[in-house]
């Protein structure tokens, strides 16, 4: 495949594994794994086992008439949303502790920004009674009360980063520091394709079965795989990434990822990685990344918390170097503006991170014939407040 990892874990000029030396171990271990324990028959077993009873996949791939009628298109909505917790998080947590028990780990450890990638590890480290201790921000933690305490209820223990600014980054660097000192009994979750090789890829790989899924539910409603267009958020990237990744090798399709514009991409206060960004390292690979001119990383901005990340994953970094995906966004209110329509065409609140995706229809322009998949990453519960807050619907 053109645009899979190298085996130096390389995505063109992207990804790598840029670790303090002691992280080495317990990197190494997972690269040396991770193929043949993933493709291990009993691994497969178990992994869709699950998918099936405990998550509820084959998530439907949903014809969304009204919303087709508006466009001028035919869309699809892929019913990520329908997901146990809500979104296409848990595809990956399940993954990972499958994989975590194969290596024989008893403990789990994870970062979160909003809160949602912790709710999906603290929920498979339930299912598996494996012990889970979540890093958050201390003022993350402030902003998402309601996640942290899903995690408690859920039995995980959830550590305040309290140094630098308290947000994501820190909980990532503290989680970091746990693992160096717990290499033997702990495996780190890493909630989207970013971090060292391999995780990039393995989250990728877990992600898949999202576009594995499109293919023949597509098959089945139109008598073909390949859509003309599939559409997908971009914060780290790992939604997207399941959505595209059986369609990277077929150029016909065209893959549209759409990152967080914020208040305009231009104001200083958005999270459009691709069109600010520069390479650099972020959390152990070489990627593009919101920075100053002296390589400070800026601090990324969107009303969506699951989109307000300052880089993005290597394989996009690479995806959109090569061009094969097309990059757009939209800002807080394009994305409100579609999440509400969505809401009234379909009876289906987005997730705002999802809603970005969904405003990029008004952006491209299509003929009737065309078939759009749009990977609905996750529902609007959790987003209510800022709805409401926002007003105008
Ligand atoms: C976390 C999240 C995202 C962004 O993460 P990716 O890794 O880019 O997919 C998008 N949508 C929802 C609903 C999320 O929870």
């Amino acid at each position: 495949m053109r645009y899979s990892v190298d085996e130096n874990g390389y995505y063109g000029q992207f990804g790598g594994a840029y670790i303090p030396e002691m992280l080495y171990p317990n990197v190494e271990e997972l690269r040396d794994n991770y193929l043949s324990i993933i493709g291990d028959s009993a691994f497969k077993a178990e992994f869709d086992k699950l998918l099936k009873d405990y998550v509820g996949r084959p998530t439907p791939l949903y014809f969304a008439k009204r919303l087709s009628e508006q466009y001028g298109a035919k869309i699809y909505l892929k019913r990520e949303d329908l997901c146990h917790t809500g979104a296409h998080k848990v595809n990956n947590t399940i993954g990972q502790i499958i994989l975590a028990k194969k290596l024989g780990k008893q403990k789990i450890i994870a970062e979160t920004g909003a809160g949602q990638h912790g709710v999906a590890t603290a929920t498979v480290c339930a299912l598996m009674g494996m012990e889970c201790i979540v890093y958050m921000g201390e003022i993350d933690m402030q902003r998402q009360k309601p996640n942290v305490e899903r995690m408690r209820i859920l039995g995980a223990e959830v550590v305040p980063a309290k140094s630098g600014s308290k947000t994501l980054k820190d909980a990532t660097n503290e989680a970091m520091r746990h693992w160096i000192s717990n290499p033997v009994d702990t495996h780190y979750i890493i909630g989207s394709v970013v971090g060292p090789h391999p995780y990039p890829d393995m989250v990728a790989r877990f992600q898949s079965v999202i576009s594995e899924e499109m293919k023949w539910q597509l098959n089945e409603e139109e008598g073909t795989e390949y859509p003309h267009y599939v559409i997908a958020c971009v914060g780290g990237g790992s939604n997207a990434a399941g959505a595209f990744y059986h369609y990277l090798d077929e150029e016909k399709v065209k893959l549209v990822a759409v990152e967080a514009a914020g208040r305009g991409v231009d104001s200083g206060e958005s999270a459009a990685t691709s069109y600010l960004g520069k390479p650099g390292v972020l959390h152990g690979s070489k990627t593009l990344l919101m920075q100053t001119a002296d390589g400070q990383v800026v601090e990324p901005y969107s009303i969506s918390a699951g989109l307000d990340y300052p880089g993005i994953g290597p394989m996009h970094a690479h995806l959109f170097d090569t061009g094969r995906v097309k990059f757009e966004n939209a800002t807080d209110e394009e994305a409100m503006v579609a999440g509400v329509e969505l809401s009234k065409l379909e009876g289906i609140i987005p997730a705002i991170e999802s809603a970005h995706a969904l405003a990029a229809l008004r952006k491209m322009s299509f003929e009737k014939s065309d078939i759009v998949v749009i990977n609905l990453s996750g529902r609007g519960d959790k987003d209510l407040e800022t709805y409401i807050k926002w007003g105008k619907y």
